[in-house]
């Protein structure tokens, strides 16, 4: 047995694996790097005052140092350059931030930090428009993708490294053990970045993740290795060309980047570098940020096997390298984590945090399905929710179950086989949109419930999920099958291409039924809705 399976293999999950084999661990690592570019494409900042409120970066006199001598040790280990040392001039965008500095220069805490531009000896700054500010010391950015290949190689020698994707159905937990694909271990790191928003453990904490758009350009400007940040950052790289970001976008939960936030890039740069630049590369990622803007790591509630390590927003490479080691000395020797980062810190709040929007639709739908009943599973993908519709109607009831998939037909069949159920299921290899077209005029006006999990199959090709034209085709036509008193359910998911479209136009469908026929309702994750998956049920009265 192992001692840690880690599911996810970017900056966080890296530099804990890192760690881990510090301290003589056994470990295996499951990762699909195309899955996610936050990491890859991160900035790799090291600022300690943050945002623009100034304030001092959440115990940055702990991780600044902690981190610069990890970063040093793995420069000795690998021979190559991670930490580049900057100096930083941090400019007023507008009066409010210049009067709110006034204020908070006098606080005794920020003297290590800052100094005036002169004393430092950044001269002339190399942009245009205002030059009122302050210079940040023990600044700097790291080189996120050197690094990565650097941890990767090493973790890919020296433990079971998987390349390829999971699925939450295929980790299975018990008291002794957790266990994916066959490999058993004692823990379960989950390092996913912004995807724990679909993880049925983490679901319910509050992560809020962002879209940034973050640019390389060149130009003949000379910047002097001085980072300048006013609003937008500009950092001159090793290599000579500039990095520019970032934006933050909280609705377009995507890795690619979008012309409102490229031009807002190109406004920013127009106006202090004029016409003297060029594009390099643009690139976006979705930084696992968090409500608090702290990380969530820790024991879950309900088994100390399953360990969060994640929600570090664009402070990674800052936080990182501390939190993994006092994580690991969390659970191996007993160390206390910062209550600040600890998933502990939410449990008032939040009391039933594992968040199954799976499990809400078919508490609400076994709640009008009897014995005897005709149902529809119209997104039957792996069988599960067939197999509970199948269980509800008893020996003397029908289920159809759908889907356009072979693959999800067969594996639907054999999940049936093996519970014995599958004489009650008649299964269509069809589109459900056609669903008036295939299910028995007999039967149409008779179902009792019809359950729509939306998205694309668990473990199957991604690149197959359901459409909003379809979907919406199909909502009508399930309208016309139901019976009186009967109920549809809907399973939504934002998290993949065109998720959010779909539920979008779900929620505008829904609204436009009628109310004296149809009761609807939409339920949210209770802790935080954004891309948490949530349920859409509609009751026909009439
Ligand atoms: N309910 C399933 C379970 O319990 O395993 C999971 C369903 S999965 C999230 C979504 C399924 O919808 C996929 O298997 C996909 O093939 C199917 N699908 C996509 N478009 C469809 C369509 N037009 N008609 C029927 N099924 C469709």
């Amino acid at each position: 047995m192992k001692d840690a399976i880690i599911f996810g293999g970017g900056m966080a999950g890296c530099m804990l694996a890192d760690k881990l084999l510090a301290y003589g661990k056994e470990i295996a690592i499951v990762d699909n790097p195309a899955r996610s570019r936050c990491s890859r494409v991160a900035a790799g900042l090291i600022n300690p005052i943050a945002g623009s409120r100034l304030n001092l970066a959440w115990m940055a006199e702990t991780f600044i140092p902690f981190a610069e001598s990890y970063y040093r040790e793995v420069e000795e280990r690998y021979d190559q350059k991670i930490f580049h040392e900057r100096d930083l001039a941090r400019l007023f965008a507008n009066d409010a931030e210049r009067e709110n500095w006034e204020q908070k220069k006098q606080d005794v805490k920020y003297r290590q930090w800052i100094d005036t531009l002169e004393n430092t000896g950044i001269g002339s700054i190399p942009i245009s428009g205002g030059k009122e500010g302050f210079a940040v010391r023990k600044a700097g950015y790291v080189d996120t993708p050197t690094l990565l290949s650097c941890l990767r190689s090493n973790l890919e020698k020296n433990t079971e490294f998987f390349e390829e994707d999971f699925e939450y159905d295929d980790i299975s937990i018990t008291e002794n053990h957790v266990e994916w694909s066959g490999l058993k271990a004692k823990i379960a790191f989950f390092c996913e970045g912004h995807f724990a928003t679909q993880n049925p453990w983490f679901s319910g904490y509050p992560f809020k993740p962002a879209k940034g758009i973050i640019g390389r350009i060149t130009t003949d400007i000379d910047f002097s290795n001085t980072i300048i940040i006013k609003r937008y950052f500009l950092i001159p790289r090793h290599d000579a060309t500039l990095y520019v970001g970032a934006t933050y976008n909280w609705n377009d939960i995507v890795d690619q980047p979008d012309e409102e936030g490229i031009a807002e890039l190109e406004n920013f740069l127009r106006q202090h570098l004029g016409s003297k630049w060029n594009w390099d590369a643009i690139d976006a990622g979705v930084r696992p940020a968090t409500a608090g803007g702290k990380p969530i790591i820790g024991k879950h509630s309900q088994s100390e096997r399953v360990v969060a390590f994640n929600g570090f927003g664009s402070k990674g490479c800052m936080q990182i390298p501390y939190l993994a080691d006092l994580l690991v000395k969390h659970i191996w020797s007993d160390h206390d984590l910062l209550r600040d980062a600890s998933l502990s810190r939410f449990a008032s709040k939040s009391p039933e945090s594992r968040w199954r929007a799976v499990e809400v639709a078919r508490e609400r739908v076994l709640q009008v399905v009897k014995e005897g009943d005709i149902v529809c599973d119209a997104t039957c993908g792996n069988g599960h929710d067939t197999v509970w519709l199948a269980k509800a109607v008893g020996k003397g009831g029908k289920v159809y179950a759908i889907d356009i998939q072979t693959d999800a037909i067969e594996a639907t069949r054999a999940r049936l086989e093996k519970e014995n159920l599958n004489h009650r299921v008649t299964f269509l290899g069809r589109g459900h949109e056609n669903l008036t077209s295939f299910i028995p005029i007999k039967d149409q006006g008779n179902v009792a419930a019809i359950v729509f999990n939306l998205g694309y199959l668990p473990g199957g090709d991604k690149s197959i999920f359901t459409q909003k034209k379809t979907t919406l085709a199909a909502l009508e036509a399930s309208l016309l099958t139901l019976k009186e008193g009967g109920i549809l359910s809907l399973v939504l998911y934002y998290g993949h291409k065109g998720g959010s479209e779909e539920a979008k136009e779900v929620e505008r469908w829904r609204h436009s039924l009628d109310r004296d026929r149809f009761k609807t309702e939409h339920i949210k994750n209770p802790v935080r809705e954004g891309t948490s998956p949530s349920v859409i049920t509609i009751k026909r009265v009439i």
